[in-house]
């Protein structure tokens, strides 16, 4: 096909890793698979994240939108999804102008969870509008239904209901799972919340990474629950999983290394995504139970949150004498570091996660560590902290049984080193964790499967690509 009939598409991106990565691989899928002219639109902010070069394909254009000063606007209370949409709604703009200077101008504006206010810019270009939900379709089901329902219907807290929240056609919502944002209904970022979920509504369609044999049910009710589409509305395209690719730099590092000597699936790797961290007790507990456990493990070690409680004196890169961070319990290194291997603040998580010796993921159950785990056939400790992880663990241990989780939600409860002890055991040495292994397992084939060429998600992106030719056509 002549490069003057490409599909000409715009991806705007909010800031933060967990953002961009997603779509950098939607980027990269829609120029190499499907023969779409596309541009990422990335809001930046001053503190850039850690290189992704290695994911970028040579066809795929990146436009900065330089950083808004938005000091005055936010304070220190202020929440993650308040600041997001802020700084897209300042970035809005630079967003603007980089569509009109752009040549050939972009037919389609693809936006990720925060950036729904530039529909209006997609409007005013005349361009369809398409909303890429990073995650999964029981968030993209539950966000448009408290949106447009359930913050009209349900009187006081989602917190303080004593039944699950019904979404039509969905698996129910346990209040103490519901999404950060949905936790008190008082503070602006559940406004914002809200009215991300009417804003989806009013898209051209929703891409969605997931993909059909993993969230069926979902899938289902979003197509075919009566109730459900009469609010949700809009076209639905399971693309997923888009995840990240071995990166061969990443596997020359010396924790490759170091795997490279440990026996197949004896590893457990332990990590909280790009921005978790936990308090100075719960990294004490999980230190006393990773070494109770008698596992195998690689952590990726952050200093402690909260500070000003519990650990402001705690300054990062102080180490005892055997190189045990002093956030640690004393000695932790020279008792363990036979078994184990920390390392501080990033890893090169893909390279591990796929990497034979490892067969277990303490994960904060980010979506995209989700997928990078299963796509490495590793079943998983589910350790939610914050965004709409709780969901995704719910998801992950009991629709799916890839994962074992503890009794009570840790950002509610210090989980002990018992407790922790146990679950290590059962994930790497039980019965039970080999049977979430082989249901991962299953996972990650019909995952590969899927967006293989034929393959459901495949398919799905084809058909998201001639609905945008005959949209713009009509
Ligand atoms: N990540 C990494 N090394 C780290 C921590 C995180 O490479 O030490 C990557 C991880 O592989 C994933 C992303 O950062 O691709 C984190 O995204 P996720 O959705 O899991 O969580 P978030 O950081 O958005 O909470």
């Amino acid at each position: 096909m002549e490069n003057t009939e490409q599909l000409q598409v715009a991806i705007l991106v909010s800031p933060g890793m967990g953002h961009l990565i997603p779509n950098l691989l939607l980027g990269n899928r829609l120029v190499t698979h499907h023969n779409v002219r596309a541009t990422i639109l990335l809001v930046t902010t001053p503190t850039s994240p850690p290189s992704e070069s290695h994911l970028l394909s040579p066809d795929l254009n990146i436009i900065e939108i330089p950083p808004v000063d938005i000091s005055g606007l936010v304070n220190p209370e202020t929440k993650v999804v308040t600041l997001l949409a802020i700084m897209m709604r300042e970035a809005r703009p630079g967003i603007r102008s980089a569509i009109s200077s752009m040549n050939p101008r972009p037919e389609v504006l693809i936006v990720d969870l925060f950036g729904t206010e530039s529909f209006q810019i997609a409007d005013e270009f005349h361009m369809l509008k398409y909303v890429y939900i990073t995650c999964t379709a029981w968030f993209f089901a539950s966000t448009a239904y408290c949106g447009n329902v359930l913050d009209k219907e349900v009187e006081g807290q989602y917190v303080d209901q004593k039944e699950p929240l019904r979404i039509p056609g969905c698996k129910p919502v346990r209040p103490e799972d519901c999404v950060d944002p949905m936790l008190d209904r008082n503070n602006q970022q559940y406004r914002e919340y809200v009215r991300m979920g009417i804003e989806y509504t009013f898209a051209d369609g929703a891409l969605l990474n997931t993909w059909e044999d993993l969230e069926a049910t979902s899938l289902e009710a979003l197509r075919n629950d009566e109730i459900l589409r009469s609010v949700a509305r809009v076209p639905v395209y399971p693309i997923g999983p888009l995840k990240r690719p071995v990166d061969p730099a990443g596997s020359q590092t010396e924790i490759i290394e170091w795997l490279d000597m440990q026996a197949r699936e004896s590893v457990l790797y332990v990590s909280f995504g790009s921005g978790g961290t936990l308090s100075a007790e719960q990294i004490t507990e999980l230190a006393w139970g990773l070494e109770l456990s008698q596992q195998r493990f690689v952590w990726v070690v952050r200093p402690p949150t909260g500070r000003g409680v519990d650990g402001s004196f705690f300054q990062p890169g102080k180490t005892g004498s055997d190189g045990t961070p002093d956030y640690l319990p004393d000695g932790f290194l020279s008792r363990t570091g036979s078994v184990g291997y920390l390392v501080q603040m990033w890893a090169p998580q893909v390279e591990i996660l796929s990497h034979p010796a490892v067969g277990g993921f303490l994960s904060h159950c980010g979506w995209n560590s989700t997928l990078e785990s299963m796509d490495s056939g590793v079943p998983m400790i589910a350790w939610p902290l914050y965004a709409e992880q709780r969901l995704n663990a719910t998801l992950l241990t009991e629709e799916l049984a890839v994962a074992v989780r503890p009794e009570a939600l840790p950002t509610k409860k210090v989980v002990r080193r018992e407790e922790i002890e146990k679950l290590a055991r059962r994930l790497m040495q039980y019965r039970e964790g080999k049977g979430m292994r082989d249901r991962v397992r299953q996972l990650q084939c019909s995952g590969e499967r899927a967006v293989s060429k034929g393959g459901s998600s495949y398919n799905s992106m084809c058909q998201f690509v001639e609905d945008c030719r005959r949209k713009l056509k009509s």
